[in-house]
């Protein structure tokens, strides 16, 4: 059975003790329940169960497992949601909140800024009928325009994907309610860490586990927290009978990478911001993008909703040849397009991960050819500074 954590414990605490579950054994770590099914003592037992499947009863991993639940129960706890159902990955997570929520003739207002497989997603749903208004997800205006009487649920990244833009959570969520349109935020750069979603008026928070909350770039991981009701009659219903499910195996990695989390984002946001000011002026530079810097068009708002600028830097190298020397003269960056691991990571968006996209919709997006993604790690800050110093210096 799981133990209830007291909520005024500090989030730390809770990362490291909430929601176990042990066996009759008491082990201290977290048990991996390597299974996919759960035996019944009798033909009676097995049909309560289906009928009615109580917190600590399992039927089949693709429905929910002794270790996804302690997953779930520690996320849910941290984020402030009654409940989490983890996925087999991030995307498994958007599509699976989306899916579950539209119908045909549904309308969804999104942020244009959106990692490329979100864009997907959302061309999946407009090819059954919903309708998708996209707008700049940094100007009210422009979603109070197209936020209608009607209007099912709108779609965010908090912090955008690769351009580093911050999404106020806080207005779009009531201007979304007016017209009760659901919220759903996608709040990977945020973390779980810096978000303060659920009291800012998101109804549905969506994360690729895969990134701070794993830590170490080892496994797939996603999560969709909200309601009960919404967690469980909403979205449940969906992914369990789609395939969506986290394994078990990962949700025991990331179980293990929460009681670090906090640690890690932390020491990563430090060093974030120490390179970023430390990058500012640099000549080889047209820009640099980190919500924690002054210069940054949504300051105040990023403090005032993360208290952090995160663990993500952009930099404008000016054209895709100064990009690309500057990546392959890195030496500790390491070339790749995972985030919020504890190696620092540089990827160039218009190659690899918004290669897909357009070149329109890429400028329209501000990706530009000459733009670096920094996913900053847990080395020291002064050996990521001197190396990208040592890269940009490269003529
Ligand atoms: C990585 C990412 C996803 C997708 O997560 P996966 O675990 O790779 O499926 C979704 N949204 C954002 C903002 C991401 O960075």
């Amino acid at each position: 059975m799981s133990k209830e954590q007291s909520p005024n414990l500090h989030p730390r605490t809770r990362a490291v003790h909430h929601g176990i579950r042990r066996s009759q054994y008491g082990e201290m770590a977290e048990a991996l329940f390597m299974t996919q099914g759960f035996s019944y003592d009798s033909a009676e037992q097995a049909e309560a169960r289906f009928i009615h499947a109580g917190p600590d009863e399992f039927i089949y991993a693709r429905y929910g497992n002794p270790t996804s639940r302690m997953f779930e129960d520690r996320i849910a706890n941290l984020e402030g949601t009654e409940d989490a159902f983890a996925t087999a990955s991030g995307m498994a997570a958007v599509n699976g909140a989306l899916m579950a929520i539209a119908r045909p003739g549904d309308h969804i207002v999104s942020a244009r800024a959106l990692f490329g497989s979100c864009l997907y997603v959302l061309d999946t749903l407009a090819k059954f009928g919903v309708e998708i208004t996209y707008v700049d997800g940094t100007d009210l205006q422009q979603w109070k325009d197209a936020i209608r009487p009607g209007t099912r649920a709108v779609f965010f990244e908090s912090v955008s994907n690769p351009t580093l833009e911050v999404v106020d959570i806080t207005g779009v969520s009531a201007l979304a309610h007016e017209a009760g349109a659901l919220v759903v935020v996608d709040n990977v750069f945020a973390t779980p860490v810096f978000s303060r979603a659920v009291e800012q008026g998101a109804d549905v928070i969506v994360y690729s586990a895969t990134k701070h909350i794993d830590g170490a770039g080892r496994c797939l991981g996603g999560l969709i927290c909200g309601t009960r009701h919404f967690v469980r009659e909403v979205a449940e219903p969906y992914l369990k009978h789609t395939g969506g499910a986290i394994s078990p195996f990962n949700a025991w990695l990331m179980l293990n990478g929460i009681a670090t989390m906090d640690l890690r984002v932390r020491a990563q946001t430090a060093s974030a911001l120490e390179l970023a000011a430390a990058l500012q002026g640099n000549p080889a530079l047209t820009k640099v993008i980190y919500p924690g810097l002054a210069d940054h068009p949504q300051h105040e708002l990023a403090l005032r909703q993360m208290g952090a600028g995160g663990t993500m830097v952009a930099v404008d190298t000016g054209s895709k040849e100064a990009a690309f020397r500057t990546v392959n003269a890195l030496e500790i960056f390491q070339i790749s397009n995972n985030l919020g691991d504890a190696k620092s990571i540089v990827t160039h968006p218009a190659t690899t991960t918004h290669q897909r996209l357009s070149e329109e919709v890429r400028a329209s997006l501000g990706i530009t050819p000459g733009l670096l993604r920094l996913s900053i790690g847990l080395e020291h800050a002064g050996d990521l500074i001197a190396d990208l110093g040592q890269a940009l210096a490269r003529k």
